[in-house]
């Protein structure tokens, strides 16, 4: 769309929303420009993500202060012929542009937050109802005031509610708790078709298990409500190093089929820089020269990162109960790396990356499920790739438990009971993605070749072929519930599923 038609888009916007909802109070604030705006300041930031690859134009940015206007918004595309398009902006953590809105209109999320208190603990302390705008490093902060915590996180907090519950939201708690979407007991949604609907297991359950990992598909999540727990008040906390693969992953695979760790990932290391990476949270720098000359000597090595939470009625064994656990692993004894600290400390590990201090990069990341019966051949060819292509980006690598997904969610895993997730979080000078993205083609040239039937989390596809072959089975109910809740093909373009961004 041109820059004039977008324009005249914009007015249309402007001057539709205002007569339909002009009983709303908020529709004078629409009016007056300071909801709806095409300043350069808002499109520049709605036509970027994290991955700082795809930059697509929206013709302008919804800034809502309720709930209504964004519901007011999707009922006037769908008013329009052709109705424009309109995609939820949490955080805009995406790496490949899902969050943008070629020509239509993006939804800043978090202007939301701006409006009231949007993050409640229940009275009895057993949920959290949260804005979908909402990051989770300030749903953690309100729960811990009462002692209270989700149970399932993500790695990095600083993303949105409605974000995370788009794909899985996955860490090293999901083996036990499963990924967020499993925590979730209850959703405000707009529709596509600008309907607000509360949703459940039990009511309009369709809907429920459409959002949940639905890509931003059928709904804008303005509410979710989150299991919580007693939040633990300690947490032990260890890093072990391995230099075999198949014992590596052995004892990953124990861990997730007992109950005794609380959280569980794995790292590949095969650069030293990984290690420096630990420093921030492990108190051990003497030992880093000794695991770069272990690392040199090995060509690759592998860490699992191991926590158990305590307080105080089991603080009194719980060194003893780590040792147990430890005595069934089978890492380099010369190698333990612990820390014991508070939860938020641990769930807050990655920090706020969201202030970079260099000049910006590109994120062209690429996230698996690997089947664990074909692990060790994956292993191998992007092991030998990797070596070849000299391209070390930081790579997460654990297990999960596919029972605790729940399968009527639209969100996509391997058809096995356990698979891995790996996470290939490359980073690269603007100009230089493309060498990563080469690397990550020969991965998924490599897996098709040797049938390993890997899927794409938080999945990037070029063409419908690429995402019926990703949702599988799933497919034809991820369509349904389109037709059904979004007929008109207007939310969440930039995933390209149902049409290019
Ligand atoms: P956005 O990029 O804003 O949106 C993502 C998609 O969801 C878009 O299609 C958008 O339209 C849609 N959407 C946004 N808000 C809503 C809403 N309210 N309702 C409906 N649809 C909506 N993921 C993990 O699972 N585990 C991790 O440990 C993890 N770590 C990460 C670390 C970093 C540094 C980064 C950048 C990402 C990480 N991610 C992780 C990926 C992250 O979960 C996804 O990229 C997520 O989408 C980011 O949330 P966001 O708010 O930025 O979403």
């Amino acid at each position: 769309m041109g820059i004039p038609s977008r324009i005249s888009l914009l007015l249309l916007i402007i001057i539709s929303c205002f007569t339909r909802i002009s009983a709303n109070p908020s529709a004078q604030s629409l009016y007056d420009g300071k909801v709806l705006r095409n300043d350069s300041d808002s499109i520049k930031k709605a036509s970027n993500d994290y991955g700082n690859i795809v930059h697509e134009i929206p013709s302008a940015v919804l800034f809502p202060s309720s709930v209504k206007e964004i519901s007011g918004l999707l009922r006037w595309s769908n008013e329009r012929s052709p109705p424009f398009t309109v995609a939820a902006r949490g955080r805009g953590h995406s790496a490949r542009g899902q969050a943008m809105a070629r020509g239509g209109v993006v939804v800043d999320m978090t202007a939301l937050s701006k409006t009231r208190r949007r993050i409640r603990v229940s009275r009895n302390g057993t949920y959290v109802d949260v804005g979908g705008e909402q990051l989770w490093i300030d749903v953690l902060r309100a729960t811990l005031k009462r002692g209270l915590a989700p149970v399932s996180w993500t790695d990095y907090l600083y993303l949105s509610v409605g974000g995370t519950l788009s794909n899985a939201g996955i860490s090293g708690q999901s083996f036990q708790r499963g990924p967020q979407i499993n925590n979730v007991l209850e959703l405000d949604v707009i529709t596509g078709k600008g309907e607000f609907m509360t949703c459940s297991r039990e009511r309009n359950p369709e809907l429920f298990f459409a959002v949940l990992g639905g890509l931003g598909q059928f709904g804008i999540i303005t509410r979710a409500r989150i299991i919580l727990d007693k939040a633990p008040t300690r947490v032990k906390w260890v890093r072990l190093i391995y230099s075999d693969f198949s014992i590596f992953s052995r004892d990953q695979e124990h861990l997730i089929s007992s109950n005794s760790p609380n959280y569980v990932e794995g790292f590949l290391i095969i650069d030293e820089n990984t290690t420096n990476q630990w420093r921030s949270s492990f108190s051990s720098p003497s030992r880093q020269s000794d695991i770069a000359a272990l690392l040199k000597k090995q060509g690759i090595l592998y860490s699992i990162e191991l926590v158990k939470y305590y307080d105080n009625r089991t603080a009194s064994t719980i060194d003893k109960d780590f040792e147990t656990l430890l005595k069934e692993l089978n890492f380099n004894p010369d190698f333990i790396f612990s820390a014991d600290t508070s939860l938020f400390d641990f769930l807050h590990r990655v920090g706020d990356l969201d202030s970079p201090a260099g000049p910006p990069e590109s994120h062209p990341w690429l996230n698996l499920f690997i089947p664990k019966s074909r692990i060790s051949d994956f292993n191998a060819g992007v092991l030998a790739l990797s070596q070849t292509q000299r391209v070390l980006p930081l790579l997460i690598f654990y297990p999960l438990n596919r029972k605790k997904w729940d399968d009527r969610m639209s969100a996509v895993t391997p058809e096995e009971d356990v698979f891995y997730t790996l996470g290939l979080l490359h980073s690269s000078p603007p100009n230089s993605y493309q060498i990563y993205d080469e690397f990550n083609s020969q991965i998924l040239g490599f897996c098709k070749r040797a049938g390993i039937k890997v899927k794409q989390y938080l999945p990037n596809y070029k063409s419908q072929g690429d995402w019926i072959q990703h949702f599988g089975p799933k497919w034809p109910t991820f369509r349904q519930r389109k037709a059904t809740f979004d007929p008109k093909f207007i939310l969440s373009p930039g995933q390209g599923i149902f049409n290019s961004a």
